[in-house]
């Protein structure tokens, strides 16, 4: 018997995805029952009060958290997102993803996540700053290059990582690179850094054309979000050779059969803030764009976009899930049942910032910096070694791809959990 009295803390529709998700992949993979709850659950987490003076000289207090879900495997590891409708269910979600992501990938780590409850853009620079600080100085008694280790997610930058890593740096009395991931080059960041996540989903994306047959050159792509992942994925697929033909926020979507001009577009963001009123094509809504008819679909901003509703209606033959947990349990099945769509699951498509904030915290250890071509194609290498021992999965037990994706990564963190002892 090994029943975990289960509260209602994480209790949300993502977190239920994810534990679905397990379920699923625990049952075929036989996982021992023994096993299965301490691998499935988060190990512990946090929940900070985050009181802010603001500009005006009044004061709002701020939540935030921290979700530590396998610390078996590494020290955990994973984003912090600022956003306003964040729960502790989603961080609990999106940790466990970190875990099965991380060791998909042959990564020293557990996985993590954090989260505080906040619209950055309503906040000014000194207040997000203030904040920022805050957050860290919080967490500091159970994070640290040994246990967990933060970086950016949703919401939240490189400057901000910087801020972070000042923080805990100024407490521990000398200058501490490695206790975050994604900070500024000058800061001890990594060359690459910022552009892995979008560069890795194109670089499987691609990949996958490749095996597909499709060439670049007729390829056309779709992408809803255009923060730092959608639009350096966008940037990597134009250079090559596809066209892409629709792009969002949320704001707007904007549709250009003839293709889109990405740098245009970020230079209007780099000025407006938003893609609202960019001339360079039709609006669209988000409904429409996640239907358009396209060779890759990439989502590449919140979870839970493609659902029943709209699963039945993609005309995609690729959907490149750049974001974490964009597709429900559900929609998965209606499109497991289609058969038509080739589906780059979360856990390996978005790895590549991850694969790079380990190369990061690695050069911070040694003091050693790479050049930005070393960190490519050492990011490519491990992409390529992680997609063959999927595409092996799949082959081996007929799995799909997300099955096969996350019984790699579920096993090996079971394994480990098995080796060391209740414990950890
Ligand atoms: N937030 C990113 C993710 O979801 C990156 C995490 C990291 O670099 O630690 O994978």
């Amino acid at each position: 018997m090994s029943k975990v009295i289960v509260s209602s803390l994480y209790n949300s529709p993502v977190f239920k995805q994810a534990c679905r998700q397990f379920d699923q992949a625990a049952d075929a993979i036989s996982l021992p029952e023994t096993l299965r709850d301490r691998t499935k659950y988060p190990r512990r987490c946090f929940a900070v009060s985050l009181p802010i003076q603001r500009d005006d000289g009044s004061v709002t207090v701020f939540e935030g958290y921290r979700v530590q879900h396998n610390i078996s495997t590494g020290p955990s590891k994973g984003g912090i997102r600022f956003h306003q409708k964040v729960t502790i269910g989603e961080v609990a979600a999106l940790a466990m993803w970190m875990s099965w992501k991380c060791s998909l990938v042959g990564l020293p780590y557990g996985g993590a996540k954090g989260g505080v409850i906040v619209n950055p853009n309503q906040l000014s620079e000194s207040e997000l700053e203030r904040l920022t600080r805050r957050y860290m100085q919080e967490l500091i008694p159970f994070i640290g290059p040994d246990t967990d280790v933060p970086a950016p997610d949703m919401g939240t930058n490189e400057k901000l990582m910087g801020w972070m890593m000042d923080t805990y740096s100024n407490h521990v009395g000398h200058i501490s690179p490695s206790i975050v991931t994604g900070k500024p080059i000058a800061l001890g960041g990594s060359q690459g850094r910022r552009e892995a996540t979008g560069a890795g989903v194109a670089y499987l994306t691609k990949r996958y054309l490749e095996d597909f047959k499709i060439p670049l050159s007729e390829t056309t792509v779709v992408i809803q979000g255009f923060g730092n992942v959608g639009s350096e994925a966008a940037l990597a697929l134009v250079d090559y050779g596809a066209k892409v033909v629709a792009i969002s926020d949320y704001t707007t979507g904007i549709y250009n059969p003839q293709g889109i001009d990405i740098r245009k577009a970020l230079q209007y963001i780099a000025s407006q803030r938003v893609l609202l009123d960019f001339d360079g094509g039709e609006p669209i809504t988000n409904e429409q764009l996640l239907e358009l008819e396209c060779t890759v679909l990439i989502p590449a901003a919140l979870q839970r976009v493609i659902t029943p509703e709209n699963a039945g209606k993609l005309r995609c033959r690729i959907l490149s899930e750049a974001a974490n947990g964009p597709t429900t349990y559900q929609a998965d099945r209606v499109l497991e049942k289609r058969g038509d769509i080739e589906v780059i699951p979360d856990v390996i498509c978005n790895a590549g910032g991850v694969i790079v904030s380990y190369f990061e915290w690695l050069q911070n250890r040694q003091n050693y910096y790479w050049d930005k071509e070393e960190v490519m194609t050492k990011l490519f290498r491990i992409l390529d070694r992680a997609k063959e021992s999927v595409e092996a999965q799949m082959r081996r037990y007929g799995f799909s791809r997300r099955l096969a994706a996350q019984t790699l990564g579920i096993q090996r963190v079971a394994d480990a959990k098995q080796g060391r002892g209740l414990f950890p």
